[in-house]
């Protein structure tokens, strides 16, 4: 908690407002604590979260009337990452005017709160940060994804001494985050040396870092199989999951089609899917129009990454299904067929 109520009379009046709103939401049945969340987006990659894949969303721009109308005794601002929202410091100004007394907090992993974000926060009456913090050192930000999160005592620099004409070999340790991308072109990173107190002298050492390839991809579907008639069509539904550690693109064909039937990609054979994202892909089937009652196919898919060059492949399995009607008309036809062929015999 931060600690604004300096005086005991401070103090006093800040426990009566709290009582008086408590008793008002005992009163009122208003729920006690909401956690208000302002954002989806966040700039770490946990890897027991899915929040950092957000590509959009909607946001409210003004929080006054929701804490107005439920009228809680605490409003905790979480997300994704709160801090990202560049209207924090009025987000907590509208929690904290829109009712009497609302102690407020804010749960932030920390990596972009300074000092100036923390005091304009308090100006505006936040009562409380909270910083999750999973490990000392560089085991969160490994963690969290996120390069210098939080380094052990602050210190990402390290001094050594070199006398005139001595050259000296350093240890340099990069930790990539759990969560990482593959780079076909490998990450590159400058390495600096400056001479303790005049930072005009010094040195710069450009490096390139190629991570691993972890690649793969799965593939499945709700429906495997589906009944169906003569010329009628039906949509299958292929998830693909990208498993590799970069972004992928993935090209599907149909490598067994009967005769007569159709196999479409509404949304075209070319999807790219960034790294540990799915995509729901739709495969419409249509049967042939000569397909008969009991015919069984099996429609297989190829699906190919270009990143591993790794090809899996799906099947489908379409049984055809006449109505009695159909049914009916396809006999006729088959007798009419075997009466032609008799005739022809008897006569030549
Ligand atoms: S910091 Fe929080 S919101 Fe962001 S990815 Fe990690 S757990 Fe999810």
């Amino acid at each position: 908690m931060l600690d604004r109520n300096q005086s005991f009379l401070e103090s006093f009046s800040f426990g009566i407002l709290g009582f008086s709103k408590f008793l008002q939401t005992e009163l009122s049945n208003s729920p006690k604590l909401i956690n208000l969340e302002v954002t989806k987006l966040c700039n770490a990659r946990c890897d027991f979260c899915d929040y950092w894949q957000t590509k959009h969303e909607e946001r409210l721009d003004d929080y006054t009337n929701v804490i107005d109308k439920i009228g809680p005794l605490v409003v905790m601002i979480t997300g994704g990452e709160p801090m990202l929202r560049k209207d924090i410091v009025d987000i907590v100004r509208q929690v904290k005017s829109a009712s009497f007394f609302t102690y407020t907090g804010i749960i932030t992993k920390g990596d972009l709160l300074d000092l100036n974000k923390a005091k304009q926060l308090y100006n505006v009456g936040l009562d409380q940060i909270s910083i999750s913090l999973d490990f000392l050192g560089d085991r969160h930000s490994v963690n969290r994804g996120v390069d210098a999160v939080f380094k052990e005592d602050g210190n990402t620099i390290e001094d050594t001494e070199i006398s005139n004409g001595q050259s000296k070999p350093l240890a340099l340790f990069i930790t990539i985050g759990s969560q990482a991308s593959y780079n076909a072109d490998g990450d590159s990173f400058e390495v600096l040396a400056a001479k303790i107190g005049d930072d005009t002298i010094n040195a710069r050492q450009p490096i390139t870092v190629f991570l691993k390839l972890t690649d793969g991809f799965d593939l499945s579907s709700v429906k495997y199989k589906e009944n169906l008639e003569p010329g009628e069509s039906f949509t299958f539904q292929l998830n693909l999951e990208n498993n590799a550690n970069g972004d992928d693109e993935f090209t599907l064909s149909a490598l067994s089609v009967p005769s007569g039937w159709r196999v479409v990609f509404p949304e075209g054979p070319t999807y790219s899917i960034d790294a540990g994202g799915v995509e729901v892909i739709p495969i419409q089937v249509t049967v042939s129009d000569d397909a008969r009652n009991g015919d069984e196919e099996s429609i297989t898919i190829s699906i190919s990454s270009k990143l591993s060059n790794i090809e899996k492949q799906q099947s489908f399995v379409v049984e055809v299904e006449q109505g009695f009607t159909d049914r009916l008309a396809s006999a006729f036809s088959d007798l009419w067929y075997v009466f032609v062929f008799l005739l022809w015999r008897y006569f030549y």
